[in-house]
């Protein structure tokens, strides 16, 4: 009887133990999974998942006054780096970057490799001071590679992790590609920036479909033979029945995204129609003047493409003004030169707009291919020193006639501007003065009197 009990208490006891350890080993493999899910095998610490719960955990427990940051960056090039270095080192790299993160974070902070190379960190600061001394720390235990870093001090914090997130990513895409900045705070001013961006990029292909580009022309005058001897086309964007955009605002947007060259094109074209109709009408046309931009320059049909929006409406190429700015002559400009001198080659006029507004050299003029050359309004507004100014304007107005090239005078506000240039032997003028950038039907009124 007793042997019976006994041998029943052991068994009761082994049973327990099984199921002990059942439990045990499930929490264990549960531990695992979890560790698994959560880590990031590159570097041995958090992933994204892992950052996020710690995120969302160390906000909440965070009091009123307590001030925390997104901090996100990545590594400049990292993929070359991967090409030169091999895998195993941009490994490293990032495995040392986070042993960083890891010795300078607090408590109440966190931090996680997202992705590739791309780092997060929540940090708790009371002045932006804290925060570039975190920055300064990583980039000096890291000066192996340049890192580039956005950072959105957390202010509304109902937004979701990932909104912080990708505001301090707008911040570091700001400063993306300037070697001499590494950090950027998000701010107004961004968001309404890039809100912008975002706006023209999503409508800029229905815009174009839809006729909202609209060509303007800017007459040029003649003040010596004292008639209208030319336009410029300026490309408007009519938004809405009442909203404008100005070029400033999207032609730095597309030269980026690669859209300049449909732009340039389709006022090409809005050109060469309206020479069409006046030839077509029995009226002499004068020439218009295309902004092109140096990236249209680097494409391989560059040439063809110009060449056939002309032979479509039979305009000869003579009637047809090429403008690239004076800023576009950086970097390679073998092939700059190269394409131009073909254009003007077979009959196109080139010209050089805003010159004096960059860095090119007077030198220079001896190479570029040249029919014109329009002088920056920033020649004429310096008012200080009318004397010294009227010399430096006749001397330049005197040396590019020398060298064979026109000169136009741009944005002519004054009669006092038009008689300085007229002492300048400077004789092609445009500007608000003569008349600003018109319609394409009240340019005809004002020039043909059509
Ligand atoms: P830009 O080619 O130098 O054109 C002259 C700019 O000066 C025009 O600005 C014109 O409206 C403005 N302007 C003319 N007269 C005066 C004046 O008397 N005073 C002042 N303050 N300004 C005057 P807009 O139309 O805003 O164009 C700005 C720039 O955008 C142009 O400078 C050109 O670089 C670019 N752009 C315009 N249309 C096109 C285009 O179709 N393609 C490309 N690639 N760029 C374009
Ligand atoms: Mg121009
Ligand atoms: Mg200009």
């Amino acid at each position: 009887m007793i042997i019976t009990i006994i041998g029943w208490i052991i068994l009761s006891f082994l049973f327990l133990g099984v199921i002990l350890y059942i439990l045990y080993s499930k929490a264990k493999s549960q531990k695992t999974i979890e560790k698994m899910a959560y880590t990031d095998f590159v570097t041995g610490y958090s992933n994204w998942r892992k950052f996020e719960l710690d995120v969302r955990n160390l906000l909440k427990k965070a009091s009123q006054n307590d001030k925390h940051a997104m901090v996100i960056f990545d590594i400049d090039k990292f993929k070359a780096i991967n090409d030169i270095y091999g895998h195993k080192k941009g490994n490293s790299i990032l495995k040392d970057i986070a042993d960083t993160l890891d010795s300078i974070t607090h408590n109440n902070e966190t931090f996680a490799r997202v992705s590739s190379d791309n780092f997060n960190m929540l940090l708790s600061y009371d002045t932006r001071e804290d925060i570039i001394n975190v920055i300064k720390k990583i980039i000096i235990n890291n000066d192996f590679v340049n890192l580039s870093f956005g950072i959105y001090e957390i202010k509304d914090k109902s937004l979701s992790i990932s909104a912080y997130s990708d505001r301090a990513s707008l911040a570091k895409l700001s400063i993306k590609n300037n070697r001499d900045i590494n950090f950027a705070f998000f701010n107004d001013e961004l968001r309404d920036k890039l809100l912008l961006e975002d706006k023209i990029e999503k409508k800029m292909e229905y815009a174009l479909e839809n006729n909202q580009f609209i060509m303007y022309l800017q007459p040029k005058y003649n003040i010596k033979s004292e008639k209208f001897c030319g336009s410029e086309a300026l490309v408007r964007w009519q938004y809405t029945e009442k909203e404008f955009i100005y070029p400033s605002d999207f032609i730095p947007i597309f030269e980026k995204n690669g859209f300049i060259t449909k732009i340039d094109m389709y006022i090409l074209e809005q050109a060469c129609k309206e020479i069409r109709t006046l030839f077509d009408k029995g009226i002499s046309p004068l020439p218009i003047s295309v902004n092109f931009s140096r990236v249209d320059f680097f494409k391989k049909d560059f040439i063809t493409k110009i060449v056939n929006i002309c032979d479509k409406y039979k305009i000869p190429y003579s009637l047809i003004e090429i403008e690239i700015t004076e800023s576009s002559m950086f970097g390679d400009t073998d092939t700059l030169f190269e394409v131009s001198r073909s254009l003007q080659d077979i009959g196109f006029i080139l010209s050089m707009d805003d010159f004096g507004s960059g860095y090119s050299s007077v030198n220079m003029l001896k190479n570029i291919p040249l029919n014109v050359i329009k002088l920056d309004r920033g020649f004429f507004i310096d008012d200080k020193n009318i004397d010294k100014n009227q010399i430096v304007i006749k001397s330049i107005v005197s040396l590019i006639k020398q060298l064979g090239i026109r000169v136009v005078a741009e944005g002519i506000e004054t009669k006092s501007q038009v008689e300085m240039l007229r002492k300048a032997n400077c004789d092609i003028i445009q500007g608000y003065y003569f008349s600003k950038p018109l319609p394409v039907k009240e340019f005809e009124k004002l020039v043909y009197k059509i």
